[in-house]
């Protein structure tokens, strides 16, 4: 199943995208995509009703504002400098254990929305990641287990701010928090809509030129291993979003450098998983206000 929200910031709807990549209006379901769904079986439920109701349910017709395709998750959890080739970039040793940071909830958006340039930016990057949804409340798995815990998988696109990340001391969240720094989506997919979640080809373009093009093949840390790693410090509750690094071809990792400007547009995809497209506008109070709404 592959799965989306639609609709106004704040007032999505759940939906579904069918076979034929048309979209159908899941409100009728009567369940939102958040905890609560993943955390009782609400993927089973809706791909009951779906086999029964998908063909009589209400079709959403383009355009249409795609918003988060799961809510708000109760965490973002990031994995930074997992593939090689990118922390060789910044400059830094491979890691020898996962490392883990955390990223504001507050921080999610739409595959499609604008992304505001932060007060006071000028090192904003881009980071094209898969995203693992968590499905089931894990603590302390064994790797052999961790696949168990998979609801599916989203792109995510961890921005980060590399001056508030890296020269105001303390933790990277603040680089990685601003409204807009994740965007999620288009939509979720279940694991079978994907194969083998190590074997996708992933690529992100700024105004049409590539800037990062890989696959998830090329992760130091496996998912497994990631899940079954995080979940000895922390709970993992259903819809939680693990983001498991990106590769290289940063902004932060060329020579000079080349961050994000207001008006660049970026573009991105991982195979199975859909294309996500922001362009970059100025930071404005009223835009604050907004989206903080
Ligand atoms: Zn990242």
């Amino acid at each position: 199943m592959k799965l989306i929200r639609f609709g106004e910031k704040g007032a999505e709807r759940p939906g579904m995208v069918l076979r034929d990549g048309s979209l159908i209006d899941c409100s009728i379901f009567g369940e939102d995509y958040d905890e609560n769904f993943f955390g009782t079986r609400g993927l089973k439920r809706l791909r009951r009703w779906a086999a029964t109701f998908a063909t009589s349910a209400g079709k959403v017709t383009p355009p249409v504002r795609y918003g988060t395709p799961i809510a708000r998750p109760s965490k973002i959890i990031c994995i930074g400098l997992n593939y090689r080739d990118h922390a060789q970039e910044t400059g830094s040793e491979i890691p020898r254990e996962p490392i883990v940071f955390l990223k504001s909830t507050s921080a999610t958006a739409g595959a499609f929305d604008d992304l505001v340039m932060p007060r006071g930016a000028s090192k904003v990057d881009w980071e094209i990641e898969l995203g693992v949804v968590i499905g089931t409340r894990t603590s302390v798995v064994p790797e052999s287990r961790a696949a168990d815990a998979i609801a599916g998988y989203l792109v995510v696109n961890d921005f980060s701010e590399r001056g508030f990340q890296l020269e105001h001391g303390g933790q990277w969240v603040k680089g990685k928090s601003a409204d807009g720094f994740a965007p999620l989506g288009p939509y979720f997919a279940t694991p079978e809509e994907i194969g083998n979640p190590h074997d996708l080809k992933m690529w992100l373009a700024v105004n049409g030129t590539t800037m990062q093009s890989s696959s998830t093949a090329n992760m130091i840390f496996g998912i497994p291993r990631i899940i079954s790693y995080v979940s000895q410090f922390m709970t993992l509750l259903p819809g939680d979003i693990i983001s498991t690094g990106t590769p290289s071809g940063v902004a932060l990792g060329r020579k000079p450098t080349r961050y994000l400007q207001v008006g660049d547009v970026i573009e991105s995809e991982i195979e199975g998983l859909g294309k996500q497209r922001q362009e970059v506008v100025p930071w404005q109070r009223a835009s604050a206000s907004k989206q903080s709404a």
